[in-house]
């Protein structure tokens, strides 16, 4: 079992405290090193995004932003109105830009379309994230669809249509793959879940981890976009923040039916994305960048498998199966969550997601994200020390 000595309990402590003042997300990594001093930390696997994409982004930044002497025009300037910006978005995604709404990273646009679909009555999924709850008016009636431990977390997908026709809610949500668990429904089974789903009102599909998801050994990227044309109940949720490692940018986006498009453009939205934003979206328009893109998408795809991998072999824990870029743990040698999250920090300076406050995790869990393949290896081998 994991002990902490008594220096290790004391910072414990603080970093508890630090993760209580901070809510249901975890504190940054720059508040956890701007509070507590002693603390050197040497790999973030508790923020999911790719490192390599980051590099890629900050390489064409450098490029045309810094060395052209551009950052003056991003700081004076407005940023293009909304629909400017999903204008370039579209033809990246093949999606029509009336399809498109920008937003100032996905948060946001959780946030306001927890009022906006004037939601009574949801179905979710746990465990989940909590952004699609907390953001609900309180008289918001929530019905949990719990996943088993027992079954891998994985969907049993005509049990949950079951489910949905029984308590009849006007909105479900499906993020895929999930988080925090990684599990994946092929997009062959999330269409069907949508076909016999047609008398909800709202279908809300997340697919913020979707790049790292596959369905066969070629790894091509997929996605439910297409489903915008097939459903008008469904919503199509992206974050940019994870898969291209931008998240400080805020970039983001959804895709409505055009009517509600044009309903929340005419309540604002209109200068709420930034430079930073705009020039991603700009960027990830441009062959050059999405060539590069696609290699280090694949490369870190391979990488994480063979992560994940490694991580089922620790017989103190259990890895489950992900299609996402982070690995659920449970501790099974009677250490808490939380031993084993300071531990790595203080020890390692190995920054983890402790899952206790994540509801419908019955057990002591851990999320652990992959990151660049050394980091990766120093991760496994704290972890084994851990248990020696
Ligand atoms: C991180 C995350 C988001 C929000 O990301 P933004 O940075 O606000 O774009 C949305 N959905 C899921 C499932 C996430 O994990």
């Amino acid at each position: 079992m994991i002990q902490l000595n008594t220096y290790e309990k004391k910072l414990s402590e603080q970093i508890s405290s630090l993760k209580k003042s901070s809510g249901s997300h975890p504190p940054s990594i720059y508040t956890v090193i701007k509070s507590l001093e002693n603390l050197s930390i040497k790999v973030d696997s508790c923020f999911l995004s790719n490192p390599y994409a980051t590099e890629i982004f900050l390489k064409y930044f450098n490029d045309d932003i810094i060395e052209n002497n551009k950052i003056r025009d991003l700081v004076e300037f407005y940023p293009s109105q909304n629909s400017v910006i999903a204008e370039s978005l579209a033809k990246t995604i093949d999606i029509p830009k009336e399809n498109i709404l920008i937003g100032n990273g996905t948060i946001e646009i959780i946030q306001y379309l927890s009022l906006f679909l004037s939601i009574k009555k949801m179905v979710l999924i746990l465990p989940t994230f909590s952004s699609y709850y907390e953001f609900l008016p309180k008289d918001t009636s929530i019905i949990h669809y719990t996943l088993n431990k027992e079954e891998d977390f994985q969907l049993n997908i005509d049990n949950y249509i079951k489910f949905v026709k029984i308590h009849q809610p006007d909105t479900i949500v499906l993020i895929n793959p999930n988080n925090p668990n990684g599990r994946y429904i092929d997009l062959i089974k999330l269409e069907y879940i949508c076909e016999s789903l047609k008398e909800v009102s709202n279908i809300i599909i997340d697919e913020s981890f979707i790049h790292f998801a596959y369905e066969d050994e070629t790894l091509s990227p997929v996605s439910s976009s297409y489903f915008i044309h097939k459903f008008c109940n469904v919503t199509i949720i992206k974050s940019m923040s994870k898969d291209f490692g931008i998240a400080g940018i805020r970039a983001g986006y959804c895709l409505l039916p055009k009517i509600k498009i044009e309903q929340i453009l005419s309540k604002g939205f209109l200068w709420n994305s930034n430079g930073l934003s705009e020039y991603f979206f700009d960027l990830y328009s441009r062959s050059n960048f999405q060539k590069e893109y696609e290699e280090v998408r694949t490369q870190y795809i391979k990488q994480s498998i063979s992560f994940f991998h490694s991580l089922k072999s620790i017989d103190q824990i259990k890895a489950y199966s992900s299609k996402a870029n982070f690995a659920l743990i449970e501790l099974l040698d009677g250490s808490k969550s939380f031993e084993f999250v300071h531990k790595l920090l203080i020890k390692n300076g190995i920054y983890t997601r402790d899952c206790e406050d994540k509801i419908g995790l019955n057990g002591e869990f851990v999320r652990i994200a992959s990151r660049k393949d050394e980091e990766n290896q120093y991760t496994l081998s704290a972890i084994k020390n851990l248990y020696k």
